[in-house]
């Protein structure tokens, strides 16, 4: 079990963003923290419950959202019980829905708690956060209902949760169901290469990068 923290320094002092890898394989789970209106956005609550929610209780918000970038066993392992502790909404893409109550994952052979979506997640969507917003990107190819989501304030975009559609120097697999790799080099190139270059890019596997680095070096891309 990997789960080592990491609270990355952010330009803006106002937002606190913490990643713990969590679950089987270590998955990036994601909390953002809007400081002054003390709320709370989980992205992709990959598993290890407690560890999970010691860190929530450090930082002392409640939860608004639970959101999942996709459907994907080692994204959603412990959604069920954070919904359950702390109340808070699930959310993901309609076209991954269904993929959270299934409860095991074939190709992987792995169960998980099976939970159920409170809200579906639609391109362009843009959802309330403080003094900022979560704006939804529907970015299929790894799977048809992945979406990327852009935290964006007053002065411009902040940073983008890109779950498993960019990673750095790569992208998503796409030889699972549902995946598409033309798709996914489309949703990139449309979607995330579109932001400004210098936005940092929080993936749902390995370390950070940014839309600038992407574009000039990731080999899928060029
Ligand atoms: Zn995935
Ligand atoms: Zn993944």
């Amino acid at each position: 079990m990997r789960n080592n923290m990491v609270e990355y320094k952010l330009k803006n002092a106002n937002l606190q963003l913490l990643r713990l890898e969590l679950g089987e394989i270590g998955t990036n789970c994601y909390l953002v923290a809007d400081r002054t209106n003390k709320e709370l956005a989980v992205i992709d609550p990959a598993g290890d419950f407690p560890v999970l929610w010691e860190a929530i209780e450090a930082v002392g918000y409640p939860v608004k959202y639970i959101i999942n970038t996709h459907g994907h066993w080692d994204h959603i392992g412990a959604n069920k019980e954070l919904h359950e502790k702390s109340g808070a909404p699930i959310l993901i893409h309609e076209k991954d829905a269904d993929m959270l109550k299934l409860g095991a994952d074939r190709t992987f052979r792995v169960r998980f708690a099976p939970s159920e979506a409170d809200r579906l997640l639609a391109d362009g969507d843009e959802l309330p956060f403080g003094a900022y917003k979560l704006r939804v990107l529907h970015t299929p190819g790894h799977t048809q209902g992945g979406v990327c989501i852009v935290l964006a304030g007053a002065a411009g975009d902040e940073l983008v949760f890109a779950g498993d559609t960019l990673f750095q120097l790569s992208i998503g697999r796409t030889d699972l169901p549902g995946g598409d790799t033309d798709q996914l080099l489309e949703s990139v190139r449309t979607k995330l290469f579109t932001l400004d270059e210098k936005l940092p890019v929080f993936p749902g596997h390995g370390p950070h990068t940014f839309i600038a680095d992407e574009k000039q070096y990731n080999p899928f891309l060029r």
